[in-house]
């Protein structure tokens, strides 16, 4: 639900204000105040022309309805007779604004002053009880202090709403970074940074683990013969072999450039060299298909596997020397 207002913040943040100022427009059109319900009139117009048109989402749309909120604000509190509350809206935006528009810090900083001007400036008509009378202005009397309550928790609320809005967001974007962070953006896969963390930290299953450094077979050919598209193909479609092959608790990770480490912690030898087995023919007969041209590759894997968690660097340099004896028997094989 958070997500589908933030992704239509602009949006809900106009429709609420059109909302409100209808509501007041009604309100000021039954107790018989003209000139408050000219103006609710005029920026209920203002909100259904911003919202019908391709302004609504953009910058510019909620920089206009901030200008109309401190107007708005402004005038009401001069036109009606004694407090009504309208210095909330323009101190509410001053909290708001900068969520709400990308404009960079110095127009921020100047909207987020114009906000504070006026509400200081509201805050003078309102405590001086100016008033300009324009045509009929209702008596409220004991309502008054329900107006004036009703503008502060509209005020509240959107303030409310904006800070949840701003705290799905972070957690979205702090989400996003973990993955970025961690993982490889061609291929999905681990990297090597989530791995070290993984390995260093991570809790030590009972038994053995098995690592395997996967290099795929005359990579630098696929790409200058088919090109770098038949490549990355390749990386995409092996990366995808290798994860649904593994279980949860195993890692692939992209090593860099064409090269791969599995990692499966509490296994035993033999299950792991089946299952790595079974990624090598995988790989061997998938068919890598780019604008109705197939190709197929190979890959060659060094296997080491260890009962100690300390010495992982170690089983990984093991690994990489069994599958520099595969490069140098043949390729395309698994050597254990
Ligand atoms: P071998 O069988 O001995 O492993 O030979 P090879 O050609 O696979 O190995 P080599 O190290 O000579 O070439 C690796 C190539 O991988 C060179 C580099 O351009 C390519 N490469 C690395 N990263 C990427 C990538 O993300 N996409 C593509 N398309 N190519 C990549
Ligand atoms: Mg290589
Ligand atoms: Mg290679």
């Amino acid at each position: 639900m958070l997500k589908i207002l933030t992704n239509a913040k602009n949006i809900v943040f106009l429709s609420t204000c059109l909302a409100v100022h209808l509501i007041s427009l009604c309100f000021f059109l039954l107790t018989g105040s003209t000139s408050l319900a000219v103006i609710n009139a005029i920026s209920s117009s203002i909100y259904i022309l911003l919202l019908i048109t391709d302004v609504r989402n953009t910058d510019t749309g909620i920089v206009i309805a901030f200008f109309e909120i401190l107007c708005f604000s402004l005038l009401s509190e001069l036109l009606s007779d004694g407090s009504m509350g309208y210095m909330f809206f323009p101190l509410g935006m001053v909290a708001v604004i900068f969520y709400l528009a990308s404009v960079g810090k110095k127009k921020m900083l100047l909207l987020q002053c114009s906000g504070i001007v006026t509400t200081i400036a509201v805050f003078i008509i309102d405590v001086n009880n100016i008033t300009v009378r324009i045509g009929r202005q209702a008596d409220y009397g004991d309502l008054r202090n329900i107006i004036i309550l009703s503008n502060i928790v509209v005020a509240l609320l959107n303030m409310l709403y904006v800070s949840l809005l701003y705290m799905e967001e972070q957690d979205r974007n702090r989400a996003a970074l973990e993955y970025n962070i961690n993982h490889d953006p061609l291929t999905g896969l681990y990297n090597r940074r989530y791995f070290y963390s993984q390995v260093r930290t991570g809790e030590e299953k009972p038994g053995k683990y098995a690592i395997a450094l996967i290099d795929i077979d005359n990579f630098k050919k696929i790409n200058d013969t088919y090109g770098h598209k038949y490549g990355d193909a390749a990386l995409v479609s092996i990366s995808r072999i290798m994860t649904e092959a593994l279980s949860p608790d195993d890692m692939a990770v992209r090593w860099g450039g064409e090269e791969f480490v599995v990692f499966m912690p509490g296994i035993e030898e033999e299950k792991a060299y089946d299952k790595l087995s079974d990624i090598l023919s995988a790989i061997r007969n998938e068919k890598i298909t780019v604008d109705d041209l197939t190709i197929t590759c190979t890959v060659t894997m060094g296997v080491a596997v260890s009962d100690d968690y300390s010495n992982y660097e170690k089983i990984i340099g093991e690994a990489d020397l069994k599958l520099y004896e595969g490069k140098n028997s043949g390729k395309n094989r698994m050597i254990t």
